[in-house]
């Protein structure tokens, strides 16, 4: 009898029986796909994610594994870019975007560390009950073929958002809106980055972002109308995206695509009710949203310390799992449902509110670095927005610009 399963050994669920173990349980984690093997996921963390990973002691055995830290970001809206530079939170630069076989094994290497028992390889089938409560699980090794059924007091799905345990027990969604956008990403060698670009245009968005072997993603995604056509001649629809930022395609077309094109359309957009008896939902698997602000990872790791105190305290007898576990849906939803919103206004291609443009525009205008510093640690949720977005701040910011003489034109 385990105090905990784990259902995925991921971002959310390695994170999960990492910090179970390190409060004493005992835990199982296991994942139907091998440990070190990559998932076609986007995976830049910003938010918190990489102050997170430092403070559980991983940042470090991330970085070892040859991905760069990044503390720059370009941001263009339209063709115009605003250029944010050297962001920090106390000494961490804001982003660091492991491949998925790099940061799922350190987690999951911590995880054992802490004394959590992993069985990869291993695909959940079903679920054992006592009347609607969930008491363990049911599966198979994937590499002998032998079945194999283990019991715990708590069975947490960390199984993504197409969660097995999500259906068994007919977890209800809510806030739900069907795919917006649809991505297709690869990975090119020969293209010296150091920082985040964003390019935003009228129906598409490139990200590009260093990441380990020296190697860049780039992400392009279009609004999922397009997707029979972008899917129809993958290559020619990606390049063409590219090809409308010409500094960025310049250095793109220099470089040499190593890997193949991975995509997706299956986007949805969904909060779950994250609990119930003997079950709990933690990462995708109860809260899903399409990758535009790439909140995936940071939220899956602020969800694993939420859902590892909630549960530690259900085990422990400190108050009832139900109680405990419905602050964490409460404390879920009061930081994500905000952002949720934004991030579906920006995945629809919504153009930002005029006051919003306007303060772009002045920030470029008078091109002060400190003020378009903290408009970014602002917006990027490493500072409190209003540190930034004061009436007063923002005043100043206008003033400044009104009074720059006006460009002489060449
Ligand atoms: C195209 C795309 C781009 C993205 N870009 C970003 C980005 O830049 N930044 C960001 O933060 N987020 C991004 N995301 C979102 C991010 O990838 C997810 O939020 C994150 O992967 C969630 O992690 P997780 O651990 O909850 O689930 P997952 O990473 O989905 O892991 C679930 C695990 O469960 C296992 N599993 C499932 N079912 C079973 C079963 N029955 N038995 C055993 N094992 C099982 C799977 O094998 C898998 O390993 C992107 C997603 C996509 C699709």
């Amino acid at each position: 009898m385990y105090d905990a399963i784990v259902i995925g050994a991921r971002c959310a669920g390695a994170s999960t029986a990492m910090l179970l173990g390190r409060l004493g349980h005992k835990v199982l984690l296991v994942d139907k796909t091998a440990v070190g093997t990559d998932i076609p996921h986007g995976h830049f963390i910003h938010r918190q994610g990489p102050q997170r990973l430092a403070k559980w002691g991983v940042l470090d055995d991330v970085v070892a594994t040859g991905c760069p830290l990044v503390t720059d970001i370009t941001m263009s809206l339209g063709g115009v870019p605003l250029y944010g530079k050297n962001l920090r939170v106390d000494g961490i630069p804001f982003g660091i975007a492991p491949r998925r076989s790099a940061l799922d094994k350190v987690l999951v290497d911590h995880a054992v560390a802490a004394g959590v028992e992993l069985h990869d390889q291993f695909l959940v089938e079903d679920f054992l009950r006592d009347g609607d409560r969930i008491t363990g699980i049911r599966g198979r090794d994937l590499v002998s073929g032998e079945r194999v059924e283990r019991l715990a007091q708590i069975v947490i799905g960390a199984d993504g958002r197409n969660s097995r345990l999500a259906q068994a027990v007919n977890a209800p969604t809510y806030e739900a809106v069907p795919s917006v956008s649809c991505y297709y990403f690869s990975y090119w060698s020969g293209v010296p980055m150091e920082e985040l670009q964003l390019h935003v245009g009228a129906d598409f968005v490139i990200f590009a972002f260093p990441t380990n072997d020296n190697l860049l993603a780039l992400f392009v995604a279009w609004p999922i109308e397009r997707f029979a056509e972008v899917r129809r001649d993958i290559e020619t629809a990606f390049m063409s995206a590219i090809d409308r930022v010409p500094t960025l395609a310049e250095q793109v077309r220099a470089g040499e695509r190593v890997e193949k094109f991975y995509g997706t359309a299956d986007l949805p957009n969904f909060f779950r009710k994250p609990y119930g008896p003997g079950w709990v939902l933690v990462g995708d698997a109860g809260h899903h949203k399409d990758p535009f602000m790439a909140l995936g990872i940071a939220d899956a790791l602020r969800d694993a310390e939420l859902v590892a105190q909630a549960v530690h305290e259900g085990l422990v007898g400190k108050r009832p799992f139900a109680e405990a576990l419905a602050e964490f849906e409460q404390k879920r939803n009061e930081t994500s449902l905000p952002l949720y919103q934004e991030n579906l206004a920006r995945a629809t291609f919504t153009p930002p509110p005029p006051e919003q443009r306007q303060i772009r525009q002045a920030l470029v205008d008078n091109g002060n670095q400190a003020d378009t510093n903290a408009f970014y640690k602002a917006i990027l949720g490493l500072a409190p927005p209003e540190t930034f977005f004061n009436p007063e701040n923002i005043g100043r910011i206008m003033q400044q610009v009104a009074q720059q003489p006006a460009a002489v034109p060449l």
